[in-house]
């Protein structure tokens, strides 16, 4: 790792974790936090959870597991760029979807909507808070506490976004939607990584789906201007290898950019500590053209993609199979094993969120079947 930046996040200056530990030995506090994301059982189930496309679809494309590690990689390069904390930016992008549905936004937003609609008082479901969730209590592997007991920095940065509501329930990892400040910088790194790994992946994915094609995608001047020069340079070069190179060549330009554009607000704002980064404006960011070219691919893959009819046919179906079992769980809670049954409707319907989002695609897909079709018949 090279020299730690000023503005980094320092192990050694952490603010601590919920349950008081000796400290570790050989490794840095960060690199434990790191650890044991790795050995938690919400990191292994991320494997079989959608991306875009459902698990059973095909296995090139993205799970919420290699999505993850792909995050963690441009987290990384960022990090080693700017002199931040590696290991601080790879724990929080490895657990940043640890509280992911399955299915994807589309068994989130269903969960949202029955938590809404039929426990009001339950606060919703925000996979973001979910996330902090799993890490600060879902996990059940260790003997003095629940959770993985995990430094305030890296629950920070896992909270990515949260309502005020949320926010004044959660104590000091709240705060900064209060006080209406940033997080750390490896932690606005870690969500940029985040948006530029699933907005390059999608385009991978999407083309290999046959979704979306290569002439679609020479609208967008951030994948026109790299598709060019890599069939300018190379000629004759097969589909897929000129897709990769050009994949390749934007992640290369946004990294690039990414890094250059926030050097220059440090340079701006010269924060000398992590608590200078809370206070100054954002500033991890792409410069204000790559913004757009971004920010018009991210559009372009709504439109064409996420929308797609061959997509949201899936979708209806994931939010009809995520509608059902809360449906069939909230109105007979029998039907849970004794571990997931409250005493109280809020908690029964709390309960009854973390076991969907804990669920798989494929366990969801086969428990739906258990639950509502004598025989089992597929669906
Ligand atoms: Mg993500």
């Amino acid at each position: 790792m090279t020299a730690l930046a000023p503005y980094a996040c320092d192990p050694s200056l952490s603010r601590g974790r919920l349950h008081h530990e000796p400290p570790p030995v050989g490794r840095s506090e960060f690199q434990r936090d790191r650890d044991r994301i790795i050995h938690c059982n919400a990191f292994r189930l991320l494997e079989y959870k959608t991306q875009v496309f459902i698990n059973h679809e095909g296995d090139l494309f993205r799970t919420r597991l290699t999505h993850s590690i792909e995050v963690a990689q441009i987290a990384r390069s960022l990090a080693r760029n700017l002199g931040l904390h590696e290991d601080l930016t790879e724990a929080i992008s490895l657990a940043h979807d640890l509280g992911h549905t399955p299915f994807g936004h589309a068994g989130q937003d269903e969960l949202n909507t029955c938590m809404r609609e039929f426990a009001p008082d339950a606060g919703g479901f925000e996979h973001n808070l979910q996330s902090l969730r799993v890490v600060d209590t879902l996990e059940e592997r260790y003997a003095a506490f629940n959770g993985l007991n995990l430094c305030f920095e890296t629950r920070e940065g896992i909270l990515k976004h949260c309502s005020l509501k949320h926010a004044r329930q959660l104590g000091s990892v709240g705060e900064r939607f209060l006080m209406r400040q940033q997080p750390s910088l490896e932690a606005q790194i870690a969500n940029l990584a985040d948006e530029i790994a699933y907005n390059n992946h999608d385009i991978d994915d999407g083309l290999r789906s046959g979704l979306i094609t290569i002439e679609q995608l020479q609208m967008l001047e951030i994948f026109a201007t790299h598709y060019a020069q890599v069939v300018t340079r190379y000629r004759n070069l097969d589909r897929q290898r000129a897709i990769s190179e050009t994949i390749r060549a934007m992640i290369n330009t946004l990294i690039i950019d990414l890094t250059r554009t926030t050097l220059e607000h440090i340079e701006t704002h010269r924060p000398d500590s992590p608590d200078a980064v809370r206070r100054s404006p954002p500033l991890a960011a792409f410069s204000p053209p790559i913004r757009a070219q971004a920010d018009a691919l991210k559009r372009f893959l709504l439109d064409n993609l996420y929308r797609h009819h061959a997509v949201m046919r899936m979708t209806v179906k994931a939010r009809r199979i995520v509608r059902d079992l809360f449906m069939a769980y909230l109105n007979e809670p029998r039907l849970l094993s004794a571990t997931w049954r409250r005493d109280t409707a809020v908690e029964q319907a709390r309960a009854i969120a973390d076991y969907i989002a804990g669920m798989t695609d494929r366990f969801a897909i086969k428990e739906h079947r258990e639950l509502f079709q004598m025989g089992g018949a597929q669906i």
